[in-house]
């Protein structure tokens, strides 16, 4: 059929893509980003051909692509794309099942309740542990974090879906300094608030600091605790056990952001930072990121069974009765992608031996890079390399700010600043499959040649 030669030629136009992943400057220069104007221009009047619309769209576009896919980016924290997981984008994009009910798609409830289980036995969570996909650690923060407040004040009579917050009992909620900007973000649009929390000082690699955690009183309000596996700048982790016994012991929540840094449950030799994660009553992590799946995929994770649900039941007259795990009625979206297809994917290619060396592989990328740069002329360490982060300042926050930008206009590796302590820095994560220990040193040698080359 005319219609699918066109996407034949699309498909192999986006593998010649991938093909090329290894060898393409990392960010795209300025003439690719300029002539992205061949994609603009006024609403055409009429039809065109979906075979010139789709080359047009690859070569224009692909020009322009910032190359995370690749071995060789090392800015945020961003994830490539495992072969298993592309494929299964392909055919998932091919089958275009929408994830909200069953009913609606077979194969996706399947695949969900297959991934769970998968899930819960990786990350050594309670058998009855609820998962939900949504678009990213974000939302799954938020999702999270609106269970908790449902099921917080549930506990002291309050039915805050039906009621909203409006006269509800106030809710005491503590974070640590460095909880991620979007924790914040969350607490602010499920209506917890921003700005009227506890903030618990952090140490100096941004751990939380447990001994100084508050000394609240659950008869002023239940207690909501946000910690985090995987601080963003160092990848440190709180001292989870220390938390989950003072919020146990006064009845409260606990909830971890993981992000990136959850991944580390499922490499035995991260059990050192790990212990007491899973204790947990509810955690947040990413497929996008460190999984290396497609975005957008985030995971919410609830060890108390129903409280997704209390919270996200959307129950219309013309919706069947429950039958296996209703997304929609488990998550903030109705609608909504199977992003179940390419975490199967994912873990079935790699299983649990596979998935454990694709942290190991980041981790020791981190430290290649650290040694590397830890003994060249100028260069400083910040963190304590415990996973897939590293922190670098070059001789004074100034210098280390122009060393950023001349590694960016090099485009071999692109990596970016963070601000540490007030003060710029380079932060460097690795969280590509792809990338090698020798590619990661051949980046720390990139980074002391731009750095020679500064003067
Ligand atoms: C990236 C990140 C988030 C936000 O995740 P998104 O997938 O971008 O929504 C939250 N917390 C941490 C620690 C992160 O690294």
């Amino acid at each position: 059929m005319d219609e699918l030669s066109a996407v034949r030629d699309a498909a192999e136009r986006a593998l010649a893509y991938a093909a090329t992943i290894d060898e393409r400057r990392v960010f795209p220069d300025a003439g690719a980003v300029d002539a992205l104007s061949a994609l603009g221009g006024t609403v055409p009047d009429g039809e065109s051909d979906v075979a010139e619309t789709l080359e047009l769209l690859a070569e224009v576009g692909g020009a322009a692509t910032v190359v995370n896919t690749g071995p060789n980016y090392y800015g945020f924290v961003t994830g490539a794309t495992h072969p298993a997981a592309l494929g299964a984008a392909m055919i998932a994009a091919a089958w275009d099942q929408n994830a909200a009910l069953p009913v609606m798609s077979p194969v996706a409830a399947t695949l969900h309740d297959v991934t769970r289980e998968w899930l819960v036995d990786l990350l050594g969570l309670g058998a009855d542990t609820d998962v939900a996909y949504v678009t990213g650690a974000t939302v799954a923060n938020a999702s999270c974090l609106a269970a908790a407040r449902d099921a917080l004040l549930a506990e002291v009579g309050w039915d805050a879906p039906a009621q909203g917050l409006f006269g509800a009992p106030l809710i005491q909620v503590v974070t640590g300094r460095q909880a991620h900007s979007t924790v914040r973000k969350s607490l602010g649009f499920v209506g917890l608030g921003s700005e009227r929390i506890m903030t618990v000082p952090s140490d100096d690699q941004g751990r939380m600091r447990a001994d100084l955690l508050p000394d609240l009183d659950p008869a002023d309000g239940p207690i909501l605790v946000c910690a985090q596996a995987g601080e963003v700048n160092t990848g440190a982790f709180d001292p989870f056990d220390e938390i989950a016994d003072w919020t146990e012991a006064r009845g409260g929540w606990l909830h971890v952001d993981g992000a990136f840094g959850l991944w580390a449950l499922a490499d035995p030799t991260r059990a050192h930072l790990t212990a007491g994660l899973t204790r947990a009553d509810s955690l947040a992590t990413d497929g996008h990121k460190w999984l290396n799946v497609t975005y957008d995929c985030g995971i919410a994770l609830v060890q108390r069974p129903g409280a997704l649900r209390r919270t996200f039941a959307s129950i219309a007259g013309y919706l069947p009765p429950a039958s296996g795990f209703e997304a929609m009625h488990h998550t903030p979206q109705s609608s909504q992608r199977a992003r179940q297809i390419e975490v199967w994917a994912v873990l079935r290619a790699l299983g649990r031996t596979g998935l454990a060396t694709l942290v190991q592989r980041g981790c020791d990328g981190a430290t290649a890079i650290a040694e590397r740069l830890g003994t060249s002329d100028g260069f400083e360490i910040v963190n304590d390399v415990v996973l897939n982060q590293v922190l670098v300042i070059y001789r004074d926050p100034a210098t280390t700010a122009r060393l950023i930008e001349a590694v960016q206009d090099d485009g071999r590796i692109w990596c970016g600043p963070t601000s540490w302590n007030g003060a710029t820095a380079m932060r460097i994560s690795v969280s590509s499959w792809k990338t090698t220990f020798d590619d990661a040193r051949r980046a720390a040698d990139v980074i002391t040649e731009v750095a020679a080359s500064l003067g």
